[in-house]
């Protein structure tokens, strides 16, 4: 088994982004932005944006959060984004998920022009992914296949199946994949017989968020183990997999943590990285 290193590979990202992002500055006077808009107190969510604005700043991105509280209107929120999608030192937005449930987050982030959908959420990148003519990709579907990349892991051809169905892991992620000549099964929970489908898996990707959902019998030999999962029990991180297990069965599997997280946040700074480099052409 080869554990995949998503901490290392994504460590070694960055430093290689600062030096670009360096250079930019030096030869463009250009340095990328982001904008982070969070809403309410969620623990987590506070955390994540930390985490991305501590990433941003290591490399030199320069990142803003706007933060508003509970009782913010939709307006509101969609004003700041204008403000965003109009300010030149900014190459990315992104609304930080979940938005309190009176918010219709789908909506907020449409007001995000596609030029700027660091995320990838937007339909207007969505249908470019669909027609497979990718422009933004989503963070941690991307970071995946970068991870699968830099291990020399074949996609073309093999059977991937893809646990979980959300707007920002399994449906980006099944599309990416199979734009890169993949056969793709998708499986929520209104799947019947998962066992069945996760024993014919070459790559197997669960993004369900319940801690030891797959389990050693559910995996054949040799497969690919790709675990999306966070979750937290008694104070420790854990992924949808038992590692312990399945790792002696597995030819490639990501560890929780040190896996998928650590590659999402980097793909996040390339993205920006990357429309940056449009402000340059537009210059
Ligand atoms: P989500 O929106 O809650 O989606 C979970 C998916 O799992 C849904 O499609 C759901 O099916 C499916 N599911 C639930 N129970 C199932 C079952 N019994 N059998 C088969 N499928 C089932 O979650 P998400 O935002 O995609 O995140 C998933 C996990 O990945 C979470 O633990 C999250 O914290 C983690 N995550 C990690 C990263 C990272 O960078 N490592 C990034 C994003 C998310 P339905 O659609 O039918 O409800």
């Amino acid at each position: 088994m080869v554990l995949l290193d998503g901490k290392t590979l994504a460590k070694e990202k960055r430093e290689n982004l600062k030096k670009k992002v360096e250079e930019l500055k030096k030869k463009e006077g250009i340095i990328p932005g982001l904008a982070i808009i969070r809403v309410g107190n969620d623990p987590a969510s506070e955390i994540y944006v930390r985490n991305k604005l501590k990433a941003c700043q290591e490399v030199g991105i320069y990142a803003v959060e706007k933060h508003f509280n509970e009782e913010v209107n939709e307006q509101e929120i969609i004003d700041m984004i204008e403000f965003f999608n109009q300010d030149k030192t900014i190459d990315g937005i992104l609304v930080q998920s979940p938005l309190p449930k009176n918010l219709d987050e789908k909506k907020i982030v449409s007001y995000i022009l596609g030029s700027k959908d660091v995320d990838g959420f937007g339909i207007d990148n969505l249908g470019h992914l669909l027609a497979n003519q990718e422009q933004v990709l989503a963070a941690t579907p991307l970071g995946i296949l970068n991870l699968l990349k830099e291990y020399k892991i074949p996609i073309a051809s093999k059977k991937v199946l893809i646990i979980g169905r959300s707007q920002i892991v399994g449906r980006p992620l099944a599309i990416m994949f199979l734009n890169r000549d993949a056969t793709v099964t998708i499986a929520h929970s209104k799947t019947k017989n998962l066992k069945e489908l996760t024993l014919q898996a070459d790559i197997l990707i669960s993004a369900v968020g319940h801690p030891r959902f797959i389990t050693e019998d559910m995996v054949k030999e040799g497969t690919v183990c790709i675990d999306v999962g966070i979750n937290r029990e008694n104070g420790h991180v854990i992924g949808d997999m038992d590692f312990e297990k399945i790792k002696e069965k597995a030819s490639y599997i990501t560890p929780v943590p040190g896996g998928v997280g650590p590659m999402t946040i980097v793909t996040l700074l390339e993205n920006v990285y990357e429309l940056a480099l449009k402000r340059k052409k537009e210059k």
